[in-house]
């Protein structure tokens, strides 16, 4: 089942969620939901439109197109 990664806003890497798409639709996914960062170790808050599905045998959406700064802080 494909994951549910998002960036993370400070190493600018692409990290799961922890979520899969079994879990969330994210088109209608609403409200902001927070996750600790397996890169950085901070707490992150994201929603739906900021994050992507990683496809196990394709090749990921490599470039995110909006992911300037999420203002999370
Ligand atoms: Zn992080």
């Amino acid at each position: 089942m494909p994951r549910i990664i998002i960036s993370c806003p400070v190493t600018g890497q692409d990290v799961p969620t922890g979520h899969r798409t079994q879990d969330i639709d994210l088109s209608s996914m609403t409200e902001a939901r927070s996750f600790r960062c397996p890169v950085c170790h901070e707490v992150h808050a994201w929603q739906g439109r900021e994050a992507r599905i990683e496809f196990d045998e394709t090749t990921p959406a490599a470039h995110p197109a909006d992911l300037t700064g999420l203002g999370a802080d």
